[in-house]
């Protein structure tokens, strides 16, 4: 892999960003006078292609992603989704951001599994909201089957109420995708977080190639898949890089990319890293658009600690979904009047069509 010093040196001449078919998309020629590479056809993007087009200066890489957005997208409407935390904490695994895991002492109270009408409950309360989605998230390294049964019959009531359904549950055994599709569920969050190479700093009580696996059995189901990451964990411009190279190179792009940024929950081993320089999360956000145009792409966790103008700069650069209610899991979130008060200033419109495909996620399993 690329170091930051290598990767400042590649170079890709490419006076014209060419007309692109990404992901089935076939879109007019524009042409720039940067030196980054545009979209190209197919989904093979190199490392060094990533890096560049990450890399070049901001406004070139603002220009090229809001045109991106504006050829697949009406730039004016956000879809929102909610997400409720159906079972909380107790977890194995390890992840290093997460309160969740029973590793980590956070003062986070464990909770188990919630009843079906719990759920239904606030799932109604999330569509009176204008939420589109629910996204349900448990606490597990993976489901039991005698879990899967539980929250299979959430799935099939939240259907009901006219939502469109999302789960993180965690890793998937044979069997259980084709249950959840049979339940009428709409997408599956699994996030593969950050690069490859740097995942065992985050994360060792499982493989990448777990990660992939569930994805593929995810797919293979018929369920659309919303997989993303989180920046600010103390990875490389490259990490970021081949995140969105992993991502943008499967062999069906992930219909929702949730972005995330860290939110420093004390007691974690990540309690203390440095802050994150938003422009990064910006350039991210702009590179997701680019690469995987069709895809929602999710501004996740961490906006409670984001200002209006980088949100704002965010949404120029690509990303049209959020996640709207006070809390994500564990973790804040903006309150719902903050939110209404910022689409009116940008002029937004909540999408209430939950039929353009994309799903729920936030930094979790
Ligand atoms: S992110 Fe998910 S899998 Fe990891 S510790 Fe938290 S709940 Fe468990």
């Amino acid at each position: 892999m690329l170091n930051e010093q290598t990767a400042s040196k590649a170079t890709v001449p490419a006076e014209t960003v060419a007309a692109q078919t990404v992901a089935g998309e076939t879109a007019a020629a524009e042409t720039t006078t940067g030196t980054a590479p545009g979209p190209k056809p197919g989904h093979d993007w190199s490392l060094d292609e990533i890096i560049t087009l990450y890399r070049q200066p901001l406004n070139d890489l603002l220009q090229q992603a809001h045109a991106v957005h504006r050829r697949n997208f009406d730039p004016n409407r956000i879809q929102l989704s909610t997400l409720l935390n159906i079972k909380s904490g107790g977890c194995p695994e390890d992840c290093a951001y997460c309160p969740q895991s029973v590793r980590y002492n956070t003062g986070l109270e464990n909770e188990s599994l919630m009843s079906c009408e719990q759920v239904l409950e606030a799932a109604r309360r999330a569509r009176d909201s204008g939420a589109s989605r629910f996204c349900m998230g448990a606490a597990w390294r993976g489901p039991k089957d005698r879990d899967l049964d539980q929250v299979v019959a959430m799935v099939a009531g939240v259907k009901q109420l006219g939502l469109e359904t999302c789960v993180t549950l965690g890793m998937l055994k044979a069997g259980q995708a084709e249950r959840l599709q049979q339940a009428g569920l709409d997408y599956y969050n699994h996030n593969l977080d950050t690069s490859e190479e740097f995942y065992s700093q985050v994360i060792t009580t499982r493989s990448y190639q777990d990660r992939l696996d569930t994805l593929q059995q995810v797919r293979a189901a018929g369920i659309n898949v919303c997989c993303g990451g989180i920046i600010g964990m103390g990875e490389s411009a490259t990490d970021r890089a081949a995140l969105l190279q992993t991502l943008a190179n499967l062999p069906q792009q992930p219909e929702s990319v949730p972005i995330n940024t860290l939110v420093k929950v004390s007691g974690t081993p990540l309690d203390a890293q440095d802050d994150t320089d938003p422009l990064e999360l910006v350039r991210t956000v702009a590179c997701a658009r680019i690469l995987m145009p069709k895809a929602y792409v999710r501004l996740s966790a961490g906006r409670t600690d984001m200002s209006d103008s980088t949100q704002a700069l965010c949404f120029f650069a690509g990303a049209n979904s959020i996640f709207y209610g006070e809390k994500l899991l564990t973790t804040d979130n903006p309150q719902f009047n903050k939110d209404q008060s910022l689409f009116e200033r940008l002029g937004l419109t909540p999408d209430t069509d939950n039929t353009s495909g994309d799903t729920a996620a936030a930094q979790s399993g």
